[in-house]
């Protein structure tokens, strides 16, 4: 009796349930993938891979948890990746499935595609490394937007801080933010000399804080914060303080000598007061003239005029 397949329609020697071992195939996979997709969870720093709530150092994990999404629905003698490339986002992992869904049937191989979420995280014992190796922070801020002159001016300290001296500068990273910089370094006293070497260079306030970030006893481990708010101004600066021009006349052991616009008064203001209420830079131009047969300097601030004698 001459055999015919129930779906193509061709003659066969083999019929499974009435269709040919091809359409057989084709209507009963290997294999099905079990979840939308496996989310894959890797130490950038060491590589470990995140299995079953614990961090593995095996890469063999990652083919491990693809292959953990397959139902197999026939006989299967190997599996494995052929594809997958490992960047943040969703990926798709290529999976080669050897095996036969019936006995009549010899072994084949069959494509299965999984969908993959790869994320990157450090692992808690590379997170700990940089918090040892991150001993001290300085974060560095400025009371005005920071000019690009104040900006190179404090990387160049930072520089040179740091070749004076490079036996004990260890590890030392640098971050430009729009608001200033944040200096990580292990050597607290490499933190010291940098803050105190910009407090001396530019009017600005210094605060320190210690922390434990972990440990207890002699093994304990702390980090240094330092926290450098410098005031970037001077003799001849203009700026509005409490909501007045002023002109910046001098700075010395923590004050500035400050001449009120509107009033024509000095006052002297401590740069921690002048650093918690705040000041701004104004549009403004200075210019000299010719007053009462005298040298005058004048300032406009918004078309309003104030001379300051013998100021030019
Ligand atoms: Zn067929
Ligand atoms: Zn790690």
């Amino acid at each position: 009796m001459r055999k015919f397949c129930a779906l193509c329609g061709r003659e066969t020697d083999i019929l499974i349930e009435g269709l040919c071992p091809d359409c057989y195939r084709k209507t009963h996979p290997l294999a099905r993938v079990k979840r939308d997709y496996v989310g894959i969870v890797r130490c950038p720093s060491c590589g470990a891979v995140l299995y079953k709530g614990r961090w593995v150092r095996d890469y063999g994990v990652i083919e491990k948890l693809v292959l953990e999404s397959l139902q197999y629905l026939g006989k299967v003698s190997s599996s494995r990746i052929e594809g997958l490339e490992l960047k943040p986002g969703f990926t798709t992992a290529v999976v080669k499935v050897r095996g036969t869904v019936h006995e009549l049937i010899s072994e084949y191989e069959e494509e299965v595609l999984v969908r993959v979420r790869y994320t990157e995280e450090l692992c808690p014992r590379c997170r700990d490394l940089i918090i040892e190796r991150e001993r001290a922070i300085v974060q560095i801020r400025s009371a005005v937007p920071m000019s690009d002159q104040v900006r190179k001016l404090i990387m160049d300290i930072i520089k040179r801080e740091t070749v004076k001296d490079t036996e004990r500068s260890g590890f030392l990273k640098v971050e430009e933010l729009r608001e200033g910089f944040d200096v990580k370094l292990s050597d607290q006293g490499l933190a010291r000399a940098i803050a105190y070497k910009i407090h001396r260079t530019i009017p600005s306030r210094v605060l320190e804080s210690q922390s434990v970030v972990r440990g207890r006893g002699d093994k304990v481990i702390t980090k240094l914060t330092i926290s450098v708010t410098v005031v970037p101004i001077g003799r001849g600066s203009v700026v509005m303080y409490a909501n007045r021009p002023h002109l910046v006349l001098g700075y010395s052991q923590g004050n500035f000598r400050m001449l009120d616009l509107s009033s024509n008064n000095v006052l002297n203001v401590k740069i921690n007061d002048l650093i918690r209420n705040g000041i701004t830079v104004p549009e403004y131009e200075a210019s000299c003239v010719e007053a009462g047969g005298a040298r005058a300097l004048e300032i406009v601030i918004n078309d309003k005029r104030y001379i300051v004698n013998n100021a030019c």
